[in-house]
């Protein structure tokens, strides 16, 4: 059902949310939009404007490694000025009042962190983009350990390890998605009694298959986000509305 109005939505979702025992939220890049950081799909996307680098061409290439850290540090500002908005409060208020256990998130930002989740708590499906990591032995690296590295010789750096190639600990497209974190979201999905998807185009798979998991498993679903989705016609209430109004009511003091 599409709500007709942004307040008859928010009455719904109310009534929904005080109902359910455990809410399994899922957000995508729209939750982030209010802050600054640009999503993917809209006019103005990141990808309006850049071609996404695929794993194989960055492990292959030095050239794209390069590339892929001057777009990095190209961002650095936007992220690193970014605050939690209103739709990131309103899931830490549920999560504090023990409504929420964790957070799915296909978003690399780390925002959900900032607003209060414990980390342990964030199920990041693709990983994070605010420190990098050696894709050989997986050792964790500062980005400014990075940036001091990449300034001096111009050149994407390697682990001083095992040499292999430093990339942000982001899953890219071609890369294998991270097994623990996609064991913790298919059970909070399938135990779950409400699962809202929050500002994702639902066509990045195989994350866009939890909320039809959550669905099957006989929860109730939630879709909030400004333009359809090819889900839509499964979701109990869809409220195509800014994310930030819609869940404003729900941050608590
Ligand atoms: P997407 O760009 O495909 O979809 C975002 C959706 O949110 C769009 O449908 C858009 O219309 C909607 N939206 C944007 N702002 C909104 C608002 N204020 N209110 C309501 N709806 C709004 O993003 P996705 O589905 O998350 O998938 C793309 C991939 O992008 C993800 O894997 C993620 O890793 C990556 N990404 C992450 C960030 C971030 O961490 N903030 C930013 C860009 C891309």
């Amino acid at each position: 059902m599409i709500a007709t109005s942004l307040s008859s939505g928010v009455e719904r979702l109310g009534d929904m949310i005080a109902g359910a025992a455990t809410i399994v939220p899922f957000t995508g890049a729209g939750i982030s939009t209010e802050t600054g950081i640009p999503d993917f799909r809209s006019p103005g996307g990141i990808w309006t404007r850049n071609r996404p680098i695929p794993f194989d061409e960055f492990v292959a290439s030095q050239d794209a490694r390069n590339e892929a850290w001057r777009r990095r540090f190209a961002m650095e500002q936007t992220f690193a000025a970014a605050r939690p908005g209103r739709g990131h409060r309103a899931l830490a208020s549920l999560y504090k009042a023990g409504k929420i256990p964790a957070v799915i998130t296909q978003n690399i930002d780390n925002l959900h962190q900032a607003s209060g989740f414990d980390a342990a708590d964030v199920i990041e499906l693709h990983g994070n983009t605010t420190y990098a990591r050696c894709i050989g032995c997986g050792k964790d690296y500062e980005l400014a350990w990075v940036k001091t590295s990449f300034d001096h010789d111009g050149q994407a750096p390697s682990c001083t390890v095992c040499d292999q190639p430093v990339k942000t600990a982001t899953i890219s497209f071609g890369q294998a998605m991270p097994e623990a974190e996609m064991r913790r979201a298919t059970e909070l999905a399938q135990r779950c009694d409400l699962f809202i998807a929050i500002g994702s185009s639902l066509v990045v798979w195989p994350a866009a298959g939890f909320p039809l998991l959550a669905k099957q498993s006989g929860a109730k679903l939630v879709i909030i986000n400004n333009e359809p989705t090819e889900q839509d016609s499964e979701a109990d209430l869809v409220i195509r509305h800014d994310i930030g109004e819609t869940l404003a009511p729900f941050v608590g003091n």
